[in-house]
């Protein structure tokens, strides 16, 4: 008992600086513990538990007595000898965000040995892999063990320094890439990284105080010091490389710190970029010396800039609009440590706006010309309409009283029995008409264009219509030794509409026909039919239909769609031949439709046409008058 005491006593300066280095392993472990949600938390926590079990275990090693409580302590310590190892490689993946690609199987591999291990020391008396001989021997004034090393411990040796050296390069390489903001950091766990094996090194070449002491658990516990002191001072893992890189480098907006003296401490790419400056070029030199091409810069970084001021500037010749932040970064203390600038370049988007406004000048003044134009068409038109109205009252007042005296002078011959200048007179009054109809065609028109075309609608016989209108025409078919016959189809012999201009129509129709017709034959059909025959949208409404079919020289199919246009004589030889002034099938068509209904076409060249007149039997049921246009709804080589 006395003596086992005076052993305690004698190893207490070998027991003291490993109890120690537990006890703050053990403090570093629930320290990291606290904040175990940050990244390399946990491996680390790992780590300084294992640090923390070796250190412990080889005090107690030291410290026991007999020789076999003492081999039990050693065997324990293997327990955190193999997982610093693990925890270690687990930490520095994490570090470098690499640990996304240790796979199952990795990992598995990785623990193989450390597992082995376990087994190979607690077996040893069978095999004597790790130690093959155990003998006591003494450390300065006390007794200790002596072990012998077998090849399992070379193996597991190895693969600790393996697994080490691999864990620093990742770190290392992480050093070497790491913005000069997380220099710092990095070092110290450079520093962390480098020192079991320095434990180890001065424990081989015995430079230590305590010869036949192994320092490597300081070492370890030296690691997790290291690393919890760069993660929590220098506030490592809070703000991990990795996480700074994937929220920096990713964003479109520039982004500057500033320490307190102004000197640039971080920059992204994106800030690179639109300076054309390397990081090496901006990081650790003033503000002032980075922006001094952009003084309108620099004067707004002085003062803390608005939210979303823009600034234009100018680099290498090029105009930049820049959105641009500052915002001072504050300790807890709530002293200034620094300033964020974070600038947006918005020139496209300027662009952008300025062409839309400059677009949107253009049209307001292409609006008001067009506006201009308009109104200087519509009073053109007025005094069109109104010169076209006075020029018909002059013209047709003299035009009647010419062919009033033609009329006269003609009863008087005929009285007389006299035929002198009956060829001329004759020619007078036929040239008096043609004028005459013209200049009615042409105040229709305008009257049209002007909108004030009116209907003036009434209740009138279909069968009276067409007797008088063959009457009127007859001469003119019989001219030019036509035949004509009408077929007459309708259910009701009444229909409500403007007969003048439903007459003018058929009139304008039959008198084509004859004109253009030599030695054939003119058809002129009547029929009604209801509206819903035809799938039209003017409901249960009746319609009475007038074709007019000839066997004259017809109509090319390319002419076709000139015939309702004003003024179009679709054959110029045509209108040298048969007179005329292209103005009754527009007019025709403007009536038709004002009546509610249409008139189309159908011909082949040589052979003959067919003109068909669609309209409503009464105009008052037909909604507004335009409700029934017929388009090509109306075929009519369908006649019934
Ligand atoms: P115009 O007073 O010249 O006859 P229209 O508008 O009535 O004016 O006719 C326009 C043109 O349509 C005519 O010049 C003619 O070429 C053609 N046309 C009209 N009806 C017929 C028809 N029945 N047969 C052949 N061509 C016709």
């Amino acid at each position: 008992m006395v003596d086992s005491l005076r052993e305690w006593q004698l190893a207490l300066p070998y027991t003291l600086p490993l109890l120690t280095s537990a006890l703050l392993a053990i403090v570093i472990a629930l320290t990291v513990w606290r904040r175990r949600t940050v990244p390399g938390a946990a491996p680390l926590m790992i780590l300084s538990i294992a640090a923390a079990e070796w250190s412990f275990a080889y005090a107690l090693e030291i410290a026991a007595t007999p020789a076999a409580a003492a081999i039990f302590w050693a065997r324990l310590q293997y327990l955190g000898i193999m997982t610093l190892p693990v925890a270690w490689i687990l930490f520095a993946l994490e570090y470098a965000n690499l640990h996304h690609r240790l796979t199952r199987r990795a990992l598995a591999l990785l623990l193989a040995i450390p597992v082995l291990t376990q087994i190979a020391v607690w077996t040893n008396d069978y095999h004597g892999l790790i130690w093959p001989q155990i003998r006591l021997g003494t450390v300065g004034s006390f007794a200790i063990l002596n072990f012998s090393h077998g090849p399992a411990f070379w193996i597991c040796n190895i693969y600790s320094h393996l697994c080490l050296a691999f864990g620093a390069f990742l770190l290392l390489r992480r050093f070497f890439g790491a913005p000069r903001l997380y220099l710092r950091q990095v070092a110290v766990f450079v520093a962390g990284a480098a020192a079991p094996w320095l434990g180890n090194g001065l424990y081989v070449l015995k430079l230590t105080p305590w010869p036949g002491l192994d320092l490597s658990p300081f070492g370890f516990t030296f690691t997790a010091a290291a690393i919890a002191f760069g993660g929590l001072r220098l506030r490592f893992l809070d703000v991990v490389p990795v996480a700074r890189d994937v929220v920096l480098e990713s964003m479109n907006e520039g982004v500057i710190v500033l320490d307190d003296q102004g000197r640039i401490i971080d920059t992204n790419r994106a800030s690179q970029r639109l300076l054309g400056s390397s990081a090496a070029d901006m990081i650790g030199k003033p503000i002032r010396q980075v922006l001094e091409r952009w003084p309108q810069l620099l004067d707004r970084y002085r003062g803390i800039v608005q939210p979303g001021e823009e600034i234009a500037i100018e680099i290498d010749g090029k105009p930049y609009v820049l959105n641009v932040n500052v915002s001072p970064l504050y300790d807890r203390n709530g002293r200034v440590l620094g300033r964020l600038i974070v600038w947006h370049d918005i020139t496209a988007l300027k662009q952008t706006e300025e062409a839309l406004r400059q677009r949107n000048e253009e049209l307001i003044a292409l609006q008001q010309t067009l506006l201009l134009a308009k109104e200087e068409a519509e009073s053109a038109n007025r005094a069109k309409s109104a010169f076209i109205a006075n020029m018909s009252h002059e013209l047709r007042t003299p035009l009647s009283a010419i062919i009033g005296y033609t009329d006269l002078i003609k009863f008087d011959q005929d009285r007389r029995g006299q035929a002198i200048y009956a060829e001329e007179l004759r020619a007078i009054r036929s040239s008096g008409h043609h004028l005459l109809a013209l200049i009615n065609n042409i105040l229709d028109l305008s009257q049209i264009g002007a909108n004030k075309m009116q209907l003036q609608n009434e209740l009138f016989s279909i069968e009276a219509l067409v007797h008088d209108v063959v009457t009127a025409v007859r001469p003119l078919i019989e001219h030019n030794h036509n035949t004509l016959t009408i077929e007459c189809a309708f259910d009701d012999d009444l229909m409500f509409g403007d007969r003048l201009k439903l007459r003018q129509v058929l009139l304008n129709l039959m008198s084509n026909a004859a004109k253009f017709t030599e030695s054939g034959a003119i058809n002129l059909r009547v029929w009604s039919e209801p509206a819903s025959d035809r799938a039209l949208p003017a409901c249960d409404a009746q319609y009475v239909v007038f074709a007019v079919s000839d066997t004259g020289i017809g109509i090319a199919p390319e002419h076709l769609s000139l015939l309702f246009k004003e003024f179009s004589q679709v054959d110029g030889s045509a209108r040298r031949k048969y007179g005329g002034s292209g103005l009754g099938l527009a007019i025709s068509r403007h009536f038709c439709r004002l009546m509610g209904g249409d008139v189309i076409v159908a011909s082949v060249a040589g052979q003959g046409s067919t003109f068909t007149a669609r309209l409503p039997a009464d105009v008052r049921r037909v909604s507004d008058g335009s409700a029934a246009p017929m388009g090509a709804a109306i075929d009519p080589v369908q006649v019934p």
